[in-house]
């Protein structure tokens, strides 16, 4: 009877104990996250989120950052990712249309001032982005949203091979862009053949060198392996993500992955305990609930936060409709939590612990912050 009781703590123990060294500003093994995702039992799942809701507050306070995105190029695109509706290489209802004028674009920031949104993404469907009469227009884009003070304009123009682009969007007033990974560098050859992992991160080592932030995450649920989403959280640490998105397969028909009947779908705890690992791994970044959220947690989508997301993509996504704005604030306001992030920005991840609890150093380089435990 001892031994079973004492075999019921080990489990919870460990998490208790991962979870203090990451209190102390230390950073967690590739193992110690591996055992985080391997957790299985119901308990030991609850138990990983009560301690990811932690660090969420520690690092977080109650501060949730609202993005949304305005698809300025739609459809057509010239790569193969096996998930995305707006492949030219996939038969899909998906909309196309060339670059938009400016006139959507303020209407996204319109809206976005009128929810409370930090920031909207300017996304386009094409491989990337070059010098030229394009690159010229969105930094018109960009500079008009900036200038109005409406909103944050943010970016996700696919690949930058050339690192004069990324200085003009920075000119133009970017803070930060959106590259995804998508999958661990192992599981990317089942996503994508069209351009490769590598072009992805020096893409965004040329966006940090123009002193860009990065969001970069990536899509669970594509039939990869626990260890693939371990081995991604990992490589977002080390590419230096400010913000990671992470996104559920929504499969879409006529697409490699779309098929919805034979696809096993990713359970809402599994997502949960992948939100929680993340927060465990990244500590101090937003997470973002992003596209497929609606559809694969259903009536547990309330409960990211307590997993440990800090952060929210509202409205509808590119080939995918969202629940309503006000749905999500009523959430918010319901679970306590302020979507006003205004004050709260990225520099508390450069420049203190974000704890609010005064420290002026990086929360890797001390260990002297206490988290305000029950
Ligand atoms: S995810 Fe982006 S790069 Fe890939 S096919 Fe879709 S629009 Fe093109």
């Amino acid at each position: 009877m001892r031994d079973e009781q004492i075999d019921a703590t080990i489990t919870p123990n460990r998490i208790a104990s991962l979870a203090q060294k990451v209190f102390a500003g230390h950073k967690l093994t590739h193992d110690e996250g591996l055992w985080l995702f391997s957790l299985e039992s119901t308990a030991d799942i609850f138990t990983l989120l009560s301690w990811a809701n932690r660090i969420r507050e520690h690092f977080k306070g109650n501060k949730v950052h609202l993005c949304s995105i305005v698809n300025v190029k739609a459809g057509g695109c010239s790569e193969n990712c096996k998930f995305c509706a707006q492949s030219a290489a996939y038969q899909t209802d998906s909309p196309r249309y060339g670059l938009v004028d400016l006139p959507p674009v303020m209407n996204a920031a319109d809206e976005a001032k009128q929810n409370g949104v930090t920031a909207v993404g300017l996304v386009a469907a094409w491989r990337g982005l070059e010098e030229g009469p394009v690159l010229d227009q969105i930094c018109d884009q960009l500079e008009e949203m900036k200038n109005s003070g409406k909103t944050r304009p943010d970016a996700s123009l696919g690949i930058i091979k050339n690192p004069r682009v990324a200085q003009r969007l920075k000119a133009a007033g970017l803070e930060c862009y959106g590259h995804n990974l998508e999958s661990s560098r192992r599981f990317y050859p089942e996503v994508c053949s069209s351009h490769t992992y590598e072009e992805r991160i020096e893409t965004i080592s040329h966006l940090k060198a123009a002193g860009i932030k990065i969001c970069s995450g990536g899509i669970i649920g594509m039939g990869e392996t626990r260890e693939d989403r371990c081995d991604l959280a990992f490589s977002l640490r080390e590419v230096g993500a400010n913000v990671v998105p992470i996104n559920i397969l929504n499969p879409i028909e006529g697409t490699p992955m779309g098929d919805s009947k034979t696809r096993e779908s990713i359970s809402p705890l599994e997502i949960l305990k992948t939100i929680a690992c993340f927060r465990f791994i990244l500590p101090k970044q937003e997470i973002m609930i992003a596209g497929g959220r609606t559809v694969n947690l259903r009536d547990l989508q309330s409960m990211i936060f307590m997993a440990g997301a800090s952060a929210l993509m509202v409205g509808n996504y590119l080939t995918t409709l969202n629940q309503p704005v006000d749905k999500d604030l009523q959430m918010l306001k319901d679970l306590g939590l302020d979507p006003n992030w205004d004050k709260h920005g990225f520099s508390d991840q450069d420049e203190n612990c974000g704890s609010g609890c005064g420290c002026s150093t990086a929360a890797e380089e001390t260990p002297a912050c206490e988290p305000a435990m029950a």
